[in-house]
């Protein structure tokens, strides 16, 4: 297990188990700390592992590196429903290939970098062109 870069990482609990860098990638092998997951259906905790699953999902970058989780999302064995299950994951959505903190990124920059352009472009300020967006979204719920 890497300490340092577990850290770095913070994401919780989640542990970085290798690294391995290609370039400017920055590529982590995670899994959970925990070796068990709980069943959705019966809600019992299984420690029966059943499969290992591995997904590349992108995260955010660490310093200068851009980040990519080889993440194993493990299947279970539920000995009540005999069952196999996969573990939910809270900081990836099933079967997305980025992280829920990398989107939210994204669509803050989205969200900025399309005010500033339309703001420039158009001799506005950014607040002006924010209160257009008000204004435009306030007679939207008017009418
Ligand atoms: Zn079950």
């Amino acid at each position: 297990m890497k300490r340092v870069l577990t850290e770095l990482l913070n994401l919780p609990n989640v542990v970085v188990e290798s690294s391995l860098r290609e370039g400017s990638v920055l590529i982590l092998s995670v899994s959970k700390k925990v070796k068990s997951a709980v069943c959705p259906d019966c809600g019992k905790k299984s420690e029966h592992l059943h499969q290992n699953q591995k997904h590349l999902v992108k995260d955010l970058p660490i310093g200068d590196k851009e980040v990519i989780l080889n993440l194993n999302r493990r299947r279970f064995k539920c000995k009540t429903c005999r069952k196999t299950f996969t573990e939910q994951l809270d900081f990836v959505g099933t079967r997305k290939g980025f992280t829920h903190r990398y989107a939210e990124n994204i669509v803050k920059q989205v969200i900025s970098s399309n005010v500033s352009n339309v703001a420039r472009n158009n001799g506005l300020s950014d607040e002006e062109v924010n209160s257009m967006i008000e204004d435009v979204a306030q007679n939207y719920v008017d009418n």
